[in-house]
């Protein structure tokens, strides 16, 4: 059995963080930190914003902090490792890998993950939820080789995303059920300005619109529609894709997501 000091669970930049802080008051503990991702910890946050657009980005510019730091700070490193189960009574994780480590004490720094919306296909191989490295890398292949993105959401990451999107030339169009964007962080008057700057920069907007499925056997073929109309213009896009081969991604957060066609 391991026996640590520390044992951080979570590769985010929370457990990153916490490795920090208890080096800070603690040079000398022995401190584990276990992550279910390869990468060690890094800035999520740019995955929406210059990770996105940059042609041939390098996740090594995302890590936060650098690979170096760890072993500097004699922090033992578990990537591409989940922790399986937790008794905080007897101190114990069990990895997935069988191994068991006893901790003095624990941080749990699990962050969050997409969460799927309740409707039908949304587990088809072209859905992608944008929340790792690998999905950003799964976004950008995807759209290397589709022209028409339709992003579903209207908060923060859809908008950063159908705003990358955009400026990589792709046709964007973005459906949220709301009738402007951004509705749970600005007033009306802001969000319709916003709204209609999207449009302007050519994002084809279909607002007060939800979803009701995706259509597909392995891979998406159709967006349903609480209505039944998809935007137009990205509704024949995707009539047409639908006759070759069509890819797909979604992000997913509370009631966001986003999808390439
Ligand atoms: C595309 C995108 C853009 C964003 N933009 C912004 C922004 O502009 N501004 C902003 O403030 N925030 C932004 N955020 C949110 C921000 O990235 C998160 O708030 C932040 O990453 C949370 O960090 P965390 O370490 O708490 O959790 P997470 O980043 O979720 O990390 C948790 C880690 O724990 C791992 N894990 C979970 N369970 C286990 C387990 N059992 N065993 C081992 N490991 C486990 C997960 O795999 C994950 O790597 C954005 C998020 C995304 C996805």
């Amino acid at each position: 059995m391991i026996q640590r000091d520390y044992l951080i669970i979570g590769g985010g930049i929370g457990g990153a963080s916490a490795c920090e802080g208890v080096r800070r008051h603690d040079k000398r503990g022995s401190v584990t930190l276990v992550g279910a991702e390869v990468f060690p910890p890094y800035k999520r946050w740019i995955l929406s914003k210059d990770f996105l657009r940059e042609k041939d980005p390098h996740p090594k510019k995302l890590l936060e902090p650098s690979e170096a730091w760890y072993e500097k700070y004699k922090i033992e490193t578990r990537f591409g490792t989940v922790v399986t189960q937790f008794n905080i009574d007897r101190r114990l994780a069990v990895l997935a890998n069988g191994e068991t480590i006893e901790f003095n004490k624990a941080c749990l720094a699990m962050g969050s993950r997409p969460v799927r919306p309740p409707v039908a296909g949304t587990s088809l191989g072209n859905v992608i939820y944008l929340r790792t490295i690998r999905d950003a890398f799964a976004l950008k292949e995807t759209a290397t080789h589709e022209k028409g993105i339709m992003v579903v959401g209207g908060g923060l990451l859809a908008c950063e995303a159908a705003a990358s999107l955009r400026m990589m030339k792709l046709k964007v169009g973005l459906m949220h059920r709301d009738s402007y964007l951004l509705d749970r962080y600005i007033d009306p008057e802001t969000g319709t300005w916003l709204t209609e700057y999207f449009a302007k920069h050519g994002v084809t907007l279909s607002m007060g619109e939800s979803l009701n499925g995706f259509e597909g056997k392995t891979v998406l073929r159709n967006i349903q529609t609480k209505s039944g109309n998809l935007p137009g213009h990205m509704g024949r896009q995707l009539l047409n894709i639908s006759r070759r081969r069509k890819k797909g991604f979604m992000q997913w957060a509370t009631w966001r997501f986003i999808l390439i066609e």
